[in-house]
Parts: C-alpha cells; structure tokens; sequence
C-alpha cells in the first residue's frame, strides 16, 4: 500500500479526504530550480540559511543541497499553531538560532506561509539583531489568507485556501512524511 494510501486511511477515520496537490515531481523540480536562483543571487556571499521548525526540515534538506555556495545551518522554532488547522495569531519562540546572526547573510526557510503573522514577527525579531541582509524562502503562500503582507524573496508554490499536509507539513503531527503536498478537507 502506498504513503498517500495508508494516509487516506488514516485520515477518512478522522472525518478527513486527502488528495494530491503538488506532486512529489513538481515539488523537487521547483525546489531545484529555488537552489539555482538562489546560488545566483548570492554569489560572491557567504550564506546562512535559518531554517524554521519544525516544517522546514524536508524542503530545507533538499533546498541546501541545490544550493551550490559555502553556506550554513541553523534552525529555530516558534509556536503560532496549536496542533491543528487553525492559528491562534500568537507567536512565540520556542528555540532560537544557535549562532549570532548580526553581520550575516540570512535567508530564513519556512515551509508555508499562511496569515503571515509568524513570518512578520520572525522579521521584526532578526532586524533588531542586524543581519548583513534578511530575505525569505518559503515553499508554499496561501496569499487569500493574509493579515500580514511579508515580503517573499523566493517562492515555491502559491495555493489557494486549503490546509496541507506532505513534505514536512503535518496534521496533529502526523504525515511530515509524504513525499508530495496534500490538501486535507473535512468528509461532508
Ligand atoms: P502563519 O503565521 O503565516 O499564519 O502560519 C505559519 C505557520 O502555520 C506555518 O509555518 C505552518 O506551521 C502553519 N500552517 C499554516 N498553514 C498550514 C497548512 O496548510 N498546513 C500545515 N500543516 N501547517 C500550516
């Protein structure tokens, strides 16, 4: 039985669908292509790529890995869900990056960004520390939801307004695992 069957499965006895939106082939070609616009930009820089957790993990694995420059890790986590579909619009910092990043070219890696609440706060925070340069590169946009426009330097895929799960997305902290995104809907 494949991951996305074994998902369904497990999610029609929550009440939930689970269908493909991006495919795995999709996500890895875009993916790649980030890698190769960010390795222009950046030449000539050392890079520091600050990875938000805990989503960031498989698009961050892959991310570096087409990124052809000297570059750096580090991660940082904050809590704007609570384990399920909807914010609670509050941010908070749960660990941050283990480097100092004042004089640093960062690009922060977060996998969605949905109302846009935790990105302009993460944002906020890293200017006051006085990075050389801060850009953003996130995976998915859902831009119907916005209550906070955040600047996105580099973009993978823009989505309407459904809640996702794959490629280190996850529903009550399952389903990180699934090589492609997709949308959850609740059965009618
Ligand atoms: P924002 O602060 O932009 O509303 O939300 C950012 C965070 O909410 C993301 O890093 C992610 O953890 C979570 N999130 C937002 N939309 C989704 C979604 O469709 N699926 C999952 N799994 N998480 C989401």
């Amino acid at each position: 039985m494949s991951s996305l069957a074994r998902a369904t499965q497990s999610l029609e006895r929550e009440g939930k669908t689970c269908e493909i939106l991006i495919s795995e082939e999709r996500v890895l070609a875009r993916v790649a292509e980030l890698g190769r616009e960010i390795t222009r930009d950046y030449q000539g820089r050392d890079l520091d790529i600050v990875g938000v957790l805990k989503g960031c993990a498989l698009f961050m694995s892959d991310l570096i890995r087409s990124i052809d420059l000297p570059l750096a890790c580090d991660y940082l986590r904050v809590s704007s869900y609570d384990g399920g579909t909807e914010s609670r619009g509050v941010v908070r910092f749960d660990l941050d990056v283990s480097q100092p990043v004042t004089g640093k070219h960062v690009l922060l890696v977060e996998d969605i960004i949905d109302t846009g609440l935790t990105m302009s706060y993460l944002l906020e925070n890293l200017r006051t520390r006085h990075p050389a340069s801060l850009a953003v590169c996130a995976l998915l946009h859902k831009p119907a939801r916005t209550i906070k426009p955040v600047p996105i330097d580099y973009l993978g895929f823009t989505i309407e307004n459904h809640f996702v799960v794959g490629y280190g997305l996850d529903y009550a902290g399952r389903y990180r695992n699934l090589r492609h995104i997709a949308k959850l809907e609740d059965i009618a």
